[in-house]
């Protein structure tokens, strides 16, 4: 697993809270994600299946893509899709992503590299993997998750940032056994390059086997712990989680999680995926690409792109590969 790496003996620390001064926050659920297949076939863990809405605002949904190990010639993407009302972020691990969209957006990441695609009032968009890698086949893992918008920007011009890995905000646990990095918004004030309409923090830990994770967290912000690879536990409760299942924290200034001293062999570390947002607390309609506040507005969503108001598919468009 690439993503960035660094010496974690070289980077800024962050102290573990004291839970007398920042509340721990306890563990609420642990669930399992349920594994699908996206678009033209590639394989997804659905990350949010089976948690409240409630619990999850302001994400909306997340999918691990991979990891899969592609033979020459299968890699498979998405047609050209619209989306409105929301952001998608996309990060990949390992492996290469192209993708386009109708506002003029577009772009190859690889490696920790982060592309974030602001839909707001809607466009069209395609992903998939670039040509020479469906040729010569080989590793692909990734994660994409949705982060709703409030009502009064959810029909904000389309926007695009495009993060290299290089640009997180890199630091190491007190311990030095865990490397972070931050890819958007802030963790013990240190920012990450990402910026959102909503405030978030997205942040991804490699845990070194037994090494012991405490951090600060917002207390307005929820808390979520996906697990991207290997094994441990959540909470001072020490819950045990594995790959494909999140943690839902509660409330608290504090959390905490540690990887097992043994790890399965291809996935020496525990990898964890921290998400924390500023609740929305808006009514939520989510439709297929359209994330609305009402179903009037999600049933305008869809007459506006068959009327094509999302937008266009650009002449100078990515080359669809995939099995239509
Ligand atoms: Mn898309």
């Amino acid at each position: 697993m690439p993503a960035i790496t660094a010496d974690t003996l070289t980077l800024p620390r962050v102290a573990a809270p004291d839970p007398a001064a920042a509340a721990r926050r306890p563990v609420l659920s642990v669930t399992t994600a349920p594994s699908d297949y996206e678009g033209e076939g590639f394989p997804v863990r659905r990350a949010f299946a089976g948690v409240p809405v409630s619990a999850l605002d302001p994400f909306i949904h997340m999918d691990q893509m991979g990891e899969v190990e592609y033979a020459p010639g299968e890699p498979k993407g998405t047609p050209w899709h619209p989306h409105r009302g929301f952001e998608t972020v996309t990060y990949i691990i390992d492996g290469i992503f192209d993708h386009q969209d109708s506002n003029g957006g577009g772009g190859t990441i690889t490696n920790g590299d982060t592309q974030w695609m602001t839909a707001g009032a809607g466009l069209l968009h395609i992903e998939k993997p670039p040509e020479h890698l469906v040729v010569s086949g080989g590793l692909f893992h990734g994660v994409q998750l949705w982060v709703n918008l409030p009502r009064a920007h959810k029909f904000h011009p389309p926007r695009y940032q495009d993060i290299r890995g290089r640009q997180t905000a890199l630091l190491a646990s007190a311990d030095g056994g865990t490397l972070l990095r931050v890819i958007a918004g802030e963790l013990d004030g240190h920012a990450g390059p990402g910026v959102t309409f909503t405030p978030i923090t997205m942040v991804h830990a490699t845990v070194s086997p037994g090494a012991r994770l405490e951090l600060p967290w917002n207390p307005a912000f929820n808390a979520l712990a996906y697990v991207l690879a290997g094994h441990g536990t959540v909470g001072d409760e020490r819950r045990p989680v594995r790959k494909g299942q999140l943690a839902v924290f509660g409330q608290g200034g504090s959390l905490s999680l540690a990887a097992d001293p043994s790890q399965p062999q291809a996935e020496p570390n525990l990898e964890v995926l921290l998400l924390g947002g500023q609740p929305i607390r808006e009514p939520v309609v989510h439709y297929g690409p359209f994330v609305m506040n009402t179903r009037a507005e999600i049933l305008q969503a869809m007459e506006d792109y068959q009327a094509g108001r999302l937008g266009v598919v650009p002449a100078e468009r990515m080359p669809h590969t995939g099995g239509e």
